[in-house]
């Protein structure tokens, strides 16, 4: 018999030894997954006793962890602007920087989103599609992905949180899914270069979808279709939120410049001070 107390003790210090740089925090969302319980029984009941079975389930997850598998897919599910989002090896894991993008596009149309059309490229786990649709609850969100298994990830994650019938999903190549123009086109696309991909962390390289990281030589491929094509997709006065990679500020300023179409180009930092959202805005008559 083992109790909480003393198995994640071990856990984590095997974590520990296997290069986790997380080992405690991940042995314990492990152990809670488990036992279907909450961090403050967690705390409250370290000499809770184990079943063989919790014990065995335990044990199991702990060796996928600790050859590198993110918890988000060992428990399939991750936590995003305090919502819990279904995640499965088909969807990128949604990463606590793109609350960012979310945060910049409330800053313009909030409260309701009255008449807005919003469309998400690359939606996804449908984390910023389901997060828009929650909080600006007048708004109606198009989400698309090339992938047909994130779309079914996604789908399940608007149904989960009440907004399925506000949000519609398409698939396909990003502008070409969806048809119409939009007040606010927003996307987190690939933006990985080729090159630097062999570098990644293992956790991301081995288990992440490659096709929703890379975007070509420069990491730019995206970014730049998607201001091209949704010049034409705004309308006057529409604004375009793209999430960028670390040093992409400069390039991604240029070519919305190149354009032409687009006035108040700007990029805010995230919470670790690295340029996150850039953003432009379609002015509503052109000199
Ligand atoms: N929006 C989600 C988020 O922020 O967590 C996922 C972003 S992930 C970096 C990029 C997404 O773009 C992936 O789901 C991928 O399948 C999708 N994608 C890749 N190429 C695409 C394309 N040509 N057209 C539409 N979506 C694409
Ligand atoms: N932020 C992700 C990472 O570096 C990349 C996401 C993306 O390519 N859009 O893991």
């Amino acid at each position: 018999m083992t109790n909480i107390r003393t198995i994640l003790q071990r856990a984590a210090r095997d974590l520990n030894i296997s290069g986790s740089p997380s080992a405690r925090l991940d042995a314990e969302l492990l152990l809670m997954y488990g036992l279907k319980i909450d961090r403050l029984q967690l705390c409250t009941h370290p000499e809770r006793e184990l079943t063989d079975e919790e014990v065995a389930a335990f044990v199991e997850r702990v060796a996928r962890r600790s050859l590198g598998e993110p918890v988000a897919y060992i428990i399939g599910e991750k936590e995003f602007w305090s919502l819990c989002f279904e995640v499965g090896r088909e969807v990128l894991i949604p990463r606590p920087e793109t609350e960012c993008l979310v945060e910049e596009v409330l800053r313009f149309y909030r409260p309701r989103g009255e008449g807005l059309r919003i469309l998400d490229i690359g939606t996804g786990s449908g984390a910023i599609a389901v997060v828009l649709a929650r909080e600006l609850p007048a708004a109606r969100v198009v989400a698309t992905d090339i992938s047909a298994g994130a779309l079914t990830v996604a789908r399940r994650n608007a149904l989960a949180h009440g907004v399925s019938d506000r949000v519609d999903f398409f698939q396909g190549d990003l502008l070409t899914a969806v048809s119409g123009n939009f007040d606010i086109i927003c996307s987190n696309p690939p933006y990985i270069p080729d090159v630097p991909y062999g570098l990644l962390p293992a956790g991301i390289r081995d288990f992440e979808p490659r096709g929703a990281l890379i975007a070509g030589p420069d990491g730019m491929d995206f970014h730049r279709r998607i201001i091209r094509e949704g010049v034409h997709r705004l309308k006057a006065g529409g604004r375009i939120f793209l999430e960028i990679g670390e040093g992409q500020r400069d390039q991604v300023a240029a070519l919305f410049r190149k354009e032409g179409g687009y006035r108040d180009i700007d990029c805010r930092r995230d919470y670790g001070g690295t340029d996150r959202v850039a953003s432009a805005r379609r002015p509503r008559q052109t000199a």
